[in-house]
């Protein structure tokens, strides 16, 4: 993809290579202490199509990083028996030491509460930052983990060298695993944040004044050049499908016009947000293990 006007192309590609590769070292040299990997398990309930693609991606990237990637699959069965399992499952692996990190396949079966399922997961194993007390940490402006997507979003920013503090920032979209963890990491960051979402009046009144946006919405074109402020920061969260072409929810062409820089889709968040998964399993294997937070 070429950029024929002023926007910088934020490639996720090359950052996510260079933080898989110092998790990588950092893993060897974990397993030279310990004489085992780190594990990360990813507890699968239903077999969800797309999921199952990003799943085998981070099974991938564990092998590729030297982790220890364990696929846990849930037998079929109604939504209260199959709940019960993956609660069981949760709590097996809570106790095992060498699982590091747990992650669950999300969405979750019908009839399998969300609830039960986030709160059963040990909050020093949730590297995808969805329990309570992480969510609540990262609310507080605290240390915890946080979700891997909002954090890939926000390391596009810090390993580009965009200035958050003191900037106008619009995120748009307030899910719980994207837009919210996005806006309060802008905001402890000491930017000045507006959350859109869709039921947010004037979009481009807002957008108009933001040096960086951050778009995770799930619709095509929901931000076109016009709406930009010139030189703005623009992160494309979204992932959607049109005419069988991976695109994200901002218009590429118009926006790359007026925007300081820009993150393609393909190519964009999603290659830094496994990079992420795998970085947080190490954080968290250091922190069981009593080892300083590894520096990548
Ligand atoms: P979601 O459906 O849970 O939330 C979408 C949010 O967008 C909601 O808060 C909604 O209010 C808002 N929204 C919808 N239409 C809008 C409009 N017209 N104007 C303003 N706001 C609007 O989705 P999500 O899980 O947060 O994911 C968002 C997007 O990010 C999706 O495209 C998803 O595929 C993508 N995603 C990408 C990655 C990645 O690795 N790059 C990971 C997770 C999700």
């Amino acid at each position: 993809m070429t950029v024929s006007a002023g926007a910088r192309l934020l490639e996720g590609g090359p950052i996510a290579t260079e933080i898989r590769a110092g998790v990588a070292a950092d893993v060897k040299a974990f397993v030279a202490a310990h004489g085992r990997p780190p594990a990360l398990a990813v507890v699968v309930c239903g077999r969800d199509a797309p999921s199952m693609v990003y799943l085998e991606r981070i099974l991938k990237g564990c092998a590729n990083a030297g982790i220890d990637g364990r696929l846990v699959e849930i037998p079929d069965g109604d939504a209260s028996s199959q709940e019960r399992a993956v609660v069981e499952a949760l709590h097996r692996l809570n106790d095992d030491r060498q699982v590091a990190g747990i992650i669950v396949q999300m969405p979750l079966p019908t009839g399998v509460r969300l609830r039960p399922v986030v709160e059963a997961i040990d909050p020093a194993k949730d590297i995808d930052g969805i329990h309570p007390l992480n969510a609540g940490l990262l609310r507080l402006g605290w240390d915890g983990f946080v979700p891997a997507t909002a954090h890939a979003a926000l390391e596009m920013l810090h390993r580009s060298g965009v200035t958050i503090r003191g900037a106008e920032a619009v995120v748009i979209g307030r899910s719980p695993v994207v837009g919210m963890p996005a806006a309060f990491m802008l905001t402890r960051e000491d930017a000045t944040v507006t959350v859109c979402h869709s039921k947010t009046v004037d979009l481009a009144d807002h957008v108009r004044r933001a040096d960086i946006v951050v778009v995770a919405a799930g619709r095509p074109a929901l931000v076109t050049g016009d709406m930009l402020k010139p030189g703005a920061v623009v992160i494309d969260v979204g992932i959607n499908v049109v005419d069988d072409k991976l695109v994200g929810d901002v218009d590429f062409e118009s926006a790359r016009e007026v925007a300081g820089a820009i993150t393609p889709v393909p190519g964009g968040v999603g290659p830094m947000t496994i990079a992420c998964l795998l970085l947080n399993t190490l954080h968290a294997a250091c922190m069981q293990n009593g080892l300083p937070t590894p520096k990548i």
